[in-house]
């Protein structure tokens, strides 16, 4: 086995708890690398603009953000290096990992590799991503002023973003696969005192027609089989999120894919820290991501210095 790089702490992605993570761990003295496939930035950065992160009162977009924290992390002197991380395993007493660059070794891991949204796999969702498909209301609805469009899911994304978009759209439909909502109440009762929401209940979905554009959705409904076209412009699909920890195979403690970590963003494994929208119950907030990332650093500190000599 050859190792290209050994570091105290290794960060598993750039977005902004990653580098905020690395920022920390470098100001505690400690020997650090971030390691991203893509440039850094992470889901943030894809935020056309981020009205509720503190100390931007006029609110900034969120790819300048992420290049802020980025800059940030390297003025102090923070290396971000560009490979892709395909596997963690234990190595004597430290951790291997396993990258499309070669291995490198550490004695704390620090994971930020964030989460993606869902996706609801069917015909046109993948050919038709920009130019009608949208995963991120605040990102894309300005596109669609004026417009017919539906948000896909029940829960509080999905409303919050129906609510949005109804201010900006002619029309928005939500389509759900249930008749009950997993929204909270104080979003359900926003989106239904809303004239221009329509609700289509127990329907899922079966394709996005269009060619160079969104032109409408097949929907049917689960209880009666019934299938019908809806024209729209735009399809808003928010039925959750997808961590990336499909790489760690079973290293740590997971919770329906999101890692598991205490409130000083431990995993169940020593050494191996977990900050940002990969956790479980993560809020999924730059601030929150932020956050995490000041704590790891610090647990990481005190996990490496606190280790017997080797
Ligand atoms: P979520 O709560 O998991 O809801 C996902 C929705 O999509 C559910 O209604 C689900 O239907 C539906 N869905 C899932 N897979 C589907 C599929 N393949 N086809 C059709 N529908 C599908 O996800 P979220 O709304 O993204 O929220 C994620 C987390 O962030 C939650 O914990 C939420 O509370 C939190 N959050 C909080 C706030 C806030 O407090 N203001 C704001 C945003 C997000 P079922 O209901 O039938 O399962």
């Amino acid at each position: 086995m050859s190792v290209v790089d050994r570091k105290e702490t290794i960060v598993v992605g750039a977005g902004v708890g990653g580098c905020t993570a690395g920022l920390y761990a470098k100001r505690y003295g400690q020997d650090v690398l971030i390691l991203d496939k893509a440039a850094p930035g992470g889901l943030a950065a894809t935020a056309a603009h981020i009205a509720n992160y503190p100390g931007f009162p006029e609110g900034i977009s969120g790819l300048e953000l992420a290049e802020r924290v980025h800059q940030q992390a390297r003025n102090h002197g923070t290396a971000i290096e560009l490979v892709e991380v395909t596997g963690l395993e234990p190595h004597n007493d430290e951790w291997l990992l396993h990258t499309t660059g070669g291995d490198y070794v550490a004695i704390a891991i620090i994971i930020a590799a964030g989460a993606r949204p869902r996706t609801l796999q069917v015909p046109g969702e993948t050919e038709l991503r920009g130019m009608g498909v949208s995963y991120c209301a605040t990102c894309d609805g300005f596109f669609f002023r004026d417009e017919t469009v539906a948000v896909i899911g029940g829960g509080d994304v999905a409303l919050e973003e129906a609510v949005y978009l109804s201010e900006l759209a002619a029309k928005v439909y939500v389509v759900h696969r249930r008749d009950e909502l997993r929204a909270q109440s104080h979003l359900q009762q926003q989106a239904f005192a809303l004239d221009n929401i329509e609700f289509i209940w127990d329907s899922v979905v079966t394709e996005i027609i269009g060619d160079q554009q969104v032109e409408g959705l097949l929907i049917q409904n689960k209880k009666t089989a019934d299938q019908r076209r809806l024209d729209l412009d735009g399809v808003f699909i928010t039925i959750g999120y997808v961590a990336a920890t499909q790489w760690l195979g079973n290293i740590v403690e997971l919770n329906d894919g999101f890692i598991v970590t205490d409130q000083y963003m431990r995993t169940n494994r020593p050494g191996i820290f977990a900050v940002g929208d990969i956790r479980s119950g993560s809020l999924r907030q730059i601030a929150t991501a932020v956050g995490d990332g000041a704590i790891a650093a610090h647990s990481a500190y005190e996990y490496v210095n606190q280790r017997p000599e080797q």
